[in-house]
C-alpha cells in the first residue's frame, strides 16, 4: 500500500476573510491535487499579518503546503518577506526576472516603478517559479521533507503555474498513488432520495474498494465514484467502469452525462443529431433557460428563439392563450403551460418547444400553488407532455431548478421520440 500524500493549503488575504473574494482558489488547488491523487486535508484562511503567517506555516504537518496571495508589490503583501523570515533566507534580485518585469510593463506603455521592479527580489533559497500572466513569481522550498510552494493568488495566474510546473512536480517528487475517478451526472431526484434508490449498490462498493461521494447542485447530483490504482491503473479502471455500468441500469432515467457535461449541452447535442430545432415560452425563468441554451456554442443549429410570456397580455398576445383559460385556470397551470408550449412552436415553426409557468416567489404562493410550483410543458412531434414541479427554495433556486427539470424533460422526450420511431 503506498503511503498517503496529504496537503495543506493556506490561502492568504484579507479580502477572503471579510468576504470580498470568494476563496476559489482553495476548491479548485484541492480538485486538481485529489485529480493527481494527492488528499487535500486542510485549508486555512488567513490575513496578510506576519504573526499568523508564520503561526500558519509552523502548524502545517502535510506532505505538500500550497500557498496563494500577498504576493502582489504594493505593502499589504507580505507574504514574501514572511516566507524568508520562516526559513532563515533573505531576497536576492533576480535580473532576468526585473528584465521581464521591465518589458511587460512597457509592452503596455508603462515604466516600471521601483515597487514593481522588486517583484524580483526573491527569497535566496527557493527555486524560482516562472509566471508568464503576471509580475509574481512563484517559489518552492523544500525543509524536512515537505515542499512550501506559494503561489499569486490571482486565479488565472496560480492556475497556470499548477497546471504546468507545481502538479507536474509534486508528481514526480511524491509519485502519489494514482486515482480513477468518474463522476456521474444525475437529475430528476434529490440527494437523500436518490440515495435511498441506490442503497443497494452504494452497499456494494466496498467489496470494490471504491468510493461514492454525493455531490449535489441545485437541480443537480453528482455522483464520484473513486478508487486508488494502487498498482494497476487498468485493473482499477475496470473496477470503477463496472460499477457504473450496474448504476446506469439501475437509474437509466435519471442520468443526463458525465464529468464536466452540462444538461443544457446534452440536450442540446441530442437536437443536432437529430437536425431538429428547439423553441421557448418562458414565464417565471424569465429568460433563463435561453440563456442556458445560448450560452452552448454551437446552439444556433438548433435554436431558433423564444418568447418571455411574462405578462398574461403577452400570453394571450403572443402565444394565442384564449383569456378564460387563463381566469379559469391561472397562468400556473396544465392547460396554460401545454398551450403555451403548443403556441409558441407553432408561432416560430419548430420541432420542439419548452414552456414554463411557475410560482418563482417570494410572493405571490397560495396555499393550492405554493412558491416553487412550477408547470413544464414539452410539445413536439408526437404530441405535448408536461407536469407539475415542486422546487422549494429562494426565488433564484426556484428558476435555477426549473429550468433544469425543463430541459430534462425535453431530454427525455428527445430520447422516447427515438425508441418509438425504430
Ligand atoms: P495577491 O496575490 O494577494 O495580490 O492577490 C491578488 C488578487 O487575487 C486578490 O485581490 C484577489 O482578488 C485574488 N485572490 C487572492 N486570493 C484568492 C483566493 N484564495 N481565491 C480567489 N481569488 C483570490
Ligand atoms: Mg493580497
Amino acid at each position: 500500500m503506498t503511503k498517503d500524500i496529504t496537503a495543506e493549503i493556506l490561502s492568504i488575504g484579507d479580502e477572503l476573510l471579510i468576504g470580498q473574494t470568494l476563496n476559489t482558489n482553495a476548491g479548485w488547488m484541492g480538485e486538481q491535487l485529489g485529480l493527481v491523487g494527492i488528499r487535500a486535508r486542510r485549508v486555512v484562511v488567513i490575513s496578510d499579518d506576519r504573526d499568523d503567517i508564520l503561526a500558519a506555516l509552523g502548524d502545517a504537518k502535510a506532505d505538500v503546503v500550497l500557498i496563494t496571495g500577498g504576493l502582489g508589490p504594493t505593502k499589504d503583501d507580505i507574504t514574501k518577506h514572511t516566507l524568508c523570515a520562516f526559513f532563515g533566507t533573505r531576497l536576492v534580485r533576480h535580473p532576468d526576472i526585473e528584465a521581464r518585469i521591465a518589458a511587460f510593463f512597457e509592452s503596455v506603455g508603462r515604466e516600471p516603478l521601483e515597487v514593481n521592479r522588486a517583484q524580483a527580489d526573491l527569497p535566496e533559497s527557493c527555486t524560482v517559479i516562472p509566471n508568464d500572466r503576471g509580475t509574481a513569481s512563484g517559489m518552492w522550498f523544500e525543509r524536512d521533507g515537505r515542499v512550501y510552494v506559494s503561489m499569486p493568488g490571482v486565479p488565472y495566474e496560480m492556475k497556470a503555474m499548477m497546471q504546468q510546473v507545481v502538479l507536474p512536480q509534486l508528481v514526480d517528487r511524491f509519485a502519489p498513488p494514482a486515482i480513477v475517478h468518474r463522476t456521474i451526472l444525475t437529475t430528476g431526484l434529490g440527494e437523500s432520495h436518490l440515495a435511498q434508490r441506490i442503497a443497494a449498490w452504494e452497499d456494494g462498493l466496498a467489496a470494490d474498494r471504491i468510493k461514492l461521494a454525493y455531490l449535489p447542485s441545485p437541480g443537480l447530483v453528482k455522483l464520484r465514484l473513486s478508487t486508488y490504482a494502487n498498482d494497476d491503473p487498468g485493473t482499477a479502471r475496470s473496477r470503477v467502469d463496472g460499477q457504473a455500468e450496474q448504476l446506469y441500469t439501475l437509474i437509466p432515467e435519471l442520468i443526463f452525462g458525465e464529468g464536466d457535461e452540462r444538461l443544457e449541452q446534452v440536450t442540446g447535442r441530442l437536437l443536432k443529431e437529430r437536425g431538429q430545432s428547439l423553441s421557448l415560452a418562458e414565464s417565471c425563468t424569465g429568460g433563463y433557460v435561453s440563456h442556458l441554451i445560448t450560452s452552448i456554442p454551437g446552439s444556433s443549429s438548433f435554436y431558433i428563439g423564444g418568447v418571455v410570456s411574462y405578462a398574461n397580455a403577452v400570453k394571450m398576445e403572443e402565444l394565442g392563450i384564449p383569456s378564460d383559460m387563463l381566469e379559469l385556470n391561472g397562468a400556473v397551470s396544465q392547460p396554460v403551460v401545454e398551450r403555451m408550449a403548443v403556441g409558441v412552436r407553432e408561432a416560430l415553426r419548430t420541432d420542439w418547444s419548452i414552456a414554463l409557468s411557475g410560482v418563482a416567489g417570494p410572493d405571490g404562493g397560495t396555499a393550492e400553488k405554493p412558491v416553487g410550483t412550477v408547470w413544464v410543458a414539452v410539445a413536439g412531434p408526437g404530441g405535448v407532455r408536461s407536469f407539475k414541479g415542486f422546487f422549494p427554495g429562494t426565488r433564484d433556486l426556484v428558476i435555477k431548478r426549473s429550468a433544469l427539470a425543463a430541459l430534462n424533460l425535453l431530454r427525455r422526450a428527445l430520447l422516447e421520440a427515438v425508441h418509438a420511431a425504430i
